[in-house]
């Protein structure tokens, strides 16, 4: 049987919060791919700021032509109160009409935190979002060699790669 294959890019990126020097920074929890990440700082945003999620739904609008984030997602958060954002990602999910996401690739840039031990949480994590299997779902993170504003631990940049089965005409 014949498909057709689309492939699209996304890409997103968050800076921690700033603290004054005397105030208490609390230990954050930062969502990441939907994973509770312990002890990462949290990164500034209205939403929950989960930099991998919102690289996915722009990889998702990277198919679809539809702009989830930024005006829509604003809407959903400041008018709605939603902040979750697997929220904006079933949004941008309920625009592929019937094609299919086959396979997602995240290149994640951050000093801080090391992603390493919740790579396989993570993966998981959007496989079930996506209803796909987690071997569909791949993760690598750099930590930058202190190169970049995310190398030296200023915030987290992702980017996201999908492969995506076209819907049949019929
Ligand atoms: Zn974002």
């Amino acid at each position: 049987m014949d498909y057709d294959y689309l492939f699209a890019i996304g890409q997103d990126s968050h800076r921690f919060r700033s603290y004054q020097e005397n105030e208490f920074a609390p230990e954050g929890v930062q969502k990441l791919g939907g994973v509770m990440i312990q002890g990462a700082p949290l990164l500034e945003a209205n939403s929950d700021g989960d930099v991998l999620l919102h690289a996915l739904t722009n990889a998702i609008s990277g198919i679809t032509g539809v702009n989830i984030l930024g005006a829509k997602a604003d809407e959903m958060c400041l008018s709605q109160g939603i902040t979750d954002s697997a929220e904006y990602l079933k949004e941008a999910l309920n625009h592929l009409h019937g094609s299919e996401i086959i396979h997602v690739s995240f290149s994640v840039e951050c000093k801080t935190p090391k992603l390493a031990s919740y790579i396989y949480d993570i993966r998981l994590g959007v496989s079930v979002l996506l209803g796909i299997p987690v071997e569909s779902v791949a993760l690598t993170a750099t930590s930058g060699e202190g190169l970049s504003a995310y190398g030296r631990g200023e915030g987290i940049m992702a980017i996201c790669a999908i492969t995506v089965r076209k819907a049949r005409e019929v």
